[in-house]
């Protein structure tokens, strides 16, 4: 695992005195048994017991937490659910976790702004089920909906099913209320459509908690759409799947999701569900089609063509909502399925231009036989989004090594073909050597410019999302430009 940056080792005894005198002691956890559920995230193969966990109930306490640590030099992590599958909330074993739980209410629903303002600690499905009398959604859809939270989201920047139609957090959010921390109240954007200023709202949206605490999130609410049916075509060869997928898109056609699953996956997940997936296919993609009627009856016998034409062995269209959701439940239900039939696995998140997913699909297999490690997909095929799950055993010697290794080439694979190293994931503990290789020293520099200019002392979520320029030249990764080495006067080793 790699390790946290370095601070002064603060007294705990102290710190928590100190929050005891400006939060109820209800709200403070320090107890060996009581730290152990925040000492890891989603990414379980990482874990650490932070020094003190704390969960406000109030913004003006979420105010004088942060304030209490800043004057301290106590680095803070702030927690939503703790889904994340990077790392991006494991705690430093000499700062606080800052839960945003207690934030759990829905503060209002306006069906004629079509927006809805919400804490930080609510769950992403509960803002839909609430704007759900009114027609209303809310479209950013992540998998892990039922528990990840809002505030989760909006430092992840998160993704889901629906983003490829509807976009990502960032599109669907309008204002933010964060604390600095320093614990200074900000109001980020606003309900019109421009705001003067330089757009902060964007830069704290997937800022991984390094820049500020999100304390409330306005959010806007979509109409649902009149009707909306999906397409399951499978395929015998994942390349031709690939190529459907940019076919679609070539057509003129957006569609409300469109997902791709290969065969270890969809039998994982057939076992799991019974979505009545073809277990035989090599791969299977799932379109989704949504808006008015005429619109999908045109788009539906669109698809089904564009399917044929690349070489699906079978298409078949959802009759029914029973049938659609059974569809979307074996993909909802894929990570947990593949947790079933290994001990332990490796979910990676990067993302490549759709023209080179057959390639890159095919290279994925083949990095699988040389690292000896198993590997099941299922992704957001639409936004080029991969999802490439390792399977391995982390009581066999070495097993986990090679799966992190195996991954690192995964997403550098992902750069090489103009991709990125992250899809909706984040960066957070998982993925920061892989930095080095997407960007260059004056581009990581600018980013500690930036989080130095809301976070001078380095508290917010320390070492994790951007690497130092040192961390990156003991790895040996960072880009050298037209042959100049970045930094010369930096040791290598
Ligand atoms: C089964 C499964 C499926 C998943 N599917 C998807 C998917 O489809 N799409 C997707 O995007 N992600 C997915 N994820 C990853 C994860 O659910 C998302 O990243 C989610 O946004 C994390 O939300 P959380 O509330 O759990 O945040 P946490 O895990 O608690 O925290 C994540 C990061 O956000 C920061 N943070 C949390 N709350 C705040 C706050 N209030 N203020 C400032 N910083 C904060 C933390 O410090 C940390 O860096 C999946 C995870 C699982 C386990």
């Amino acid at each position: 695992m790699p390790t946290a940056t370095a601070t002064t080792v603060p007294d705990r005894e102290a710190m928590r005195r100190a929050l005891l005198d400006v939060l109820p002691a209800r709200c403070v956890l320090h107890a060996p048994e009581e730290l152990q559920p925040y000492e890891c995230d989603g990414l379980s193969a990482y874990r650490r017991t932070p020094m003190l966990v704390v969960l406000p109930e109030t913004i003006e306490q979420v105010q004088e937490v942060l304030n209490l640590c800043s004057r301290r030099q106590v680095p803070v992590v702030a927690r939503g659910a703790g889904t994340s599958l990077s790392g991006g909330a494991l705690p430093h074993e000499h700062g606080i976790v800052l839960s945003l739980a207690k934030f759990n209410r829905i503060l209002s629903v306006d069906p004629v702004s079509r927006t809805a303002r919400v804490q930080p600690g609510v769950r992403n499905l509960a803002v839909s089920e609430a704007a759900a009398p009114h027609g209303l959604y809310y479209a950013p859809d992540p998998s892990s909906q039922i528990a990840c939270s809002i505030g989760g989201n909006v430092a992840e920047n998160a993704g889901g099913v629906h983003c490829l139609k509807y976009g990502l957090t960032v599109h669907n959010i309008l204002s933010l209320e964060v604390v600095t921390i320093e614990g200074e109240r900000l109001t980020i954007g606003g309900e019109s459509l421009d705001s003067p200023g330089y757009d902060l709202l964007a830069l704290l949206t997937g800022s991984e908690g390094l820049l500020a605490v999100i304390v409330e999130v306005t959010v806007r609410l979509l109409p649902r759409p009149e009707r909306a049916q999906v397409v399951l075509a499978a395929f015998d060869d994942i390349e031709q799947a690939g190529e459907a997928v940019a076919a679609v898109i070539a057509g003129g056609i957006v569609p409300g999701g469109l997902e791709m699953m290969d065969n270890p996956a969809i039998r994982a997940a057939e076992d799991f569900v019974h979505a009545d997936y073809p277990t035989d296919a090599t791969a299977i993609l799932l379109c989704e089609l949504d808006g008015t009627n005429a619109e999908v009856s045109e788009q539906i016998m669109q698809v089904r063509q564009i399917m044929l034409d690349a070489g699906a062995t079978e298409v078949r269209t959802a009759n029914d909502d029973e049938q659609r959701r059974r569809f979307w439940a074996g993909r909802k239900a894929a990570f947990p399925a593949v947790g079933r039939i290994s001990p332990d696995y490796y979910c990676m998140d990067g993302t490549i231009p759709r023209k080179h997913l057959g390639p890159v699909l095919a290279r994925i297999a083949e990095l699988s036989r040389e690292y000896g490690l198993a590997v099941a997909n299922v992704f957001h095929a639409g936004d080029g989004n991969l999802h490439p799950l390792i399977l391995y055993d982390a009581n066999r010697p070495g097993e986990l090594e090679r799966a992190e290794a195996f991954g690192g080439a995964i997403l550098e694979l992902c750069v090489s073909v103009g991709g990125t190293i992250t899809g909706e994931h984040g960066v957070g503990m998982e993925k920061i050597d892989q930095m080095c290789v997407q960007f260059r020293a004056p581009e990581l520099a600018q980013f500690h410019a930036v989080k130095a200019a809301f976070d001078p002392q380095g508290l917010l979520n320390p070492g994790k999302a951007v690497p130092t320029l040192h961390r990156c030249a003991e790895l040996g990764a960072m880009h050298v430009h037209h042959g100049e080495l970045p930094h010369p006067e930096l040791e290598r080793f």
